[in-house]
Order: structure tokens, then sequence, then C-alpha cells
């Protein structure tokens, strides 16, 4: 089968297209045929060892697809079913094996693709808004990178709760896109700045929440936008990490909350996986949240994904289709 492995962390050429046997289900495993893989930020911090993991490996951890062999403990799903998960690595892949309590099966109404795009970015738009921060209606939030891949999903789970979003985004033609998906306002901040632009907009009340992905250029400015005892929600850093910072800025900025959440540790358990997978695909066939998936490519052209992703060159989900 073919794969993309990591043999040495680096630059997007440390991704190699590669032959590799297709793996046998150890007894609480089954073997997954990759349909479509999700290209996610992390996987350009595993790619380059920001995030260390052990050499070689085979690249991502979102994937789609139909259970092809199970191995003789699984009771969960059997060959035929289709599945998706998040959390294992290695969907970078035209099979791959994975733990049969980290798989929910797809429902009909959502495509593999859907699927794929709904796992990582899916369930992370979801606990962000329902759990880290449960935002509420007539509330204000602000979502920097509004029409990235969790931006364009966030956005419309918070529209639908009924929040007031405000949106930063890069260019005009994301400003579109996260308008379409329920932004009330938006800001360019990379021509305007995005600190004087919300005190505007919030009319000197400040923000509940900060949604913040982009870390290192947006987190410090984002600390003077909250109302006392608002919530800085930082889940990632596309521009860089944020630097060391002392405590008592919090208090100083109006006893505000920091915290810095990975999805890992909101689907720890299997119930928790099921039903916030479920959550998901329910908003899907209801028609609630719609995935934007412009950005396909061929499993060979893995590197290209990773430029475009890294270059801020794209929108929504990028997706690998083995
Ligand atoms: P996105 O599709 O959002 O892509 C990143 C976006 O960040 C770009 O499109 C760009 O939008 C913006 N950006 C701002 N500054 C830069 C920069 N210097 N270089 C590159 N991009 C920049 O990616 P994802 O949706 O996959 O992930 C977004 C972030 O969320 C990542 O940091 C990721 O690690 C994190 N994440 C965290 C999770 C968690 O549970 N903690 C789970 C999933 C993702 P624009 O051009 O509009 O500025």
């Amino acid at each position: 089968m073919k794969a993309i492995q990591i043999k040495q962390p680096g630059t997007p050429e440390a991704m190699e297209f590669v032959d590799l046997p297709v793996p046998e289900p150890e007894p609480n495993e089954v073997v997954v045929k990759i349909s479509a893989a999700g290209v996610n930020f992390i996987d350009v911090y595993n790619r380059e060892g920001r995030y260390k993991v052990a050499a070689p490996f085979v690249l991502g951890q979102e994937g789609a697809g139909v259970v092809t062999a199970a191995g003789k403990d699984v009771k969960s799903v059997k060959p035929g079913d289709r599945v998706a998960y998040t959390g294992v690595m290695g969907s970078y892949s035209e099979y791959s094996a994975v733990p049969a309590d980290r798989l929910v099966k797809v429902p009909k109404g959502v495509d593999d693709r859907q699927a794929a795009a709904a796992m990582l970015q899916g369930m992370t738009a979801h606990y962000l808004c329902h759990d880290t921060y449960p935002l509420k209606k007539g509330e204000t939030a602000l979502v920097h990178a509004a029409a990235g891949g969790v931006g364009l999903l966030l956005v419309q789970m918070a529209h639908n709760i009924g929040a007031r979003v405000i949106g930063t985004v890069s260019t005009d033609s994301k400003a579109k896109l996260a308008r379409e998906a329920g932004a009330d306002e938006i800001i360019l901040y990379t021509q305007t700045d995005f600190e004087t632009e919300t005190k505007r907009l919030t009319a000197g009340k400040g923000l509940d929440v900060i949604y913040d992905s982009v870390g290192k250029s947006t987190f410090e400015k984002g600390l003077n936008l909250l109302r006392p005892r608002g919530m800085m929600v930082l889940f990632g850093g596309s521009s860089g990490a944020v630097p060391p910072f002392d405590p008592i800025m919090l208090t100083q900025k109006g006893s505000l909350f920091l915290t810095r959440p990975s999805l890992l540790h909101h689907i720890i358990t299997s119930q928790e996986l099921q039903a916030r997978a479920k959550a998901v695909f329910d908003m899907i066939t209801q028609g609630k949240l719609k995935f934007r998936i412009e950005h396909t490519y061929p499993l060979a052209q893995a590197q290209q994904a990773h430029r475009d992703l890294e270059g801020r060159k794209t929108t929504g989900k990028l997706l690998l289709l083995p």
C-alpha cells in the first residue's frame, strides 16, 4: 500500500511517498481502508518535530473509510462498516490499523469526506463552544482565522447558538466565506489593528470569549479585549507559539480565565467520543453545519497540501484522497 512516511522531521520534503505492507489488526484493532484523510495543522507540528513522535511514522490523525479486517476481540464494528476516527497516527495512507474503541460509525447522510472533516476540526469546534466556554445566546465571541478549517465550523456553531461573532481573516475572499458562515463582523487583521477595531465594535464592553488558534501574533492583544472574568481560549499557534508570560497579567486585565485545551482531553472515554461525534454528525444531517471541502489532493501530493496550509492559501478543510 502507499503511505506518507516521515523518517526525519523537517520541511514538507520530509514527507516521503512510500510502499508499506498493509497492516494486520491486533486483537483490539480494525484495519480501515482510508477514503479520505484530513490534513490538519497538528500534522505540520508532527512533521516538523515540534511535537515528538518516534520515527519512522506514517503521518495523519484523521480519517474515514471502510473496515476491511477486524481483530478477534472486536465486537463494535465489522468488515464493511463505514467508520471515521481521529487521534490515532497513520491516516496519510491507503490502510491504517486503528483501535476499535476510537472508531465511530458514520451515519447515512454523511459522506466520507464530511466524516473525515468532522472528526478533528468538527469535534474541536464543538468542544470549544459547548464545553470549554459554553457560549450563550447574546454573548459576543471573537474567532481568529475565521475562514480556516476549525474557524468556519466554529463560526457556524457560535452563530447557531445565537452569539454575536466577530471573526478575523487575512483576505477579502476569506472575509466573504466567514460572513456566509454566520460571522456578524469581520476584521481583516493583516490590514486593520484588530485590537482597536474590536474595542470599537464592542463599544468598550469587552468580549465574553476569544477562541484563538493563531497564537503568537494575536494572543497578547486579545487579553486587552475581554470583559472582566472573560475567557481566553488559546487552542493553537498557527503563527507560532505564545512566549511565556506572567500570570499576574490575568489579574491586571480583569481576573481573566485562560485555558489551552486539546481535543484529546474531550474524547477520552468512548462514551464522550461517541456523543461528541454524534452531535457533529447530527448537525450535518440536519443541515446546520456545512463543510467547505475545496482543497483535495491525491495522497502523493501531501507535500503540496502542507505548503498550501502553512502558506495561508487554504480555506475550510484540506483532504488527502488515497
Ligand atoms: P486553519 O485552516 O485555520 O489554517 C491556519 C490559519 O491560520 C490560516 O489559514 C491563517 O488564516 C491563520 N494564520 C494566521 N497567521 C498565520 C501564519 N503566520 N501562518 C499560517 N497561518 C496563519 O488550520 P486548522 O483549522 O487545521 O487549525 C487551526 C489551528 O487550530 C492550528 O493552530 C491547530 O493546531 C489548532 N487546533 C487545535 C486543536 C485543539 O484541540 N487544541 C484541534 C484542531 C486544531 P488567515 O489567512 O485568515 O490569517
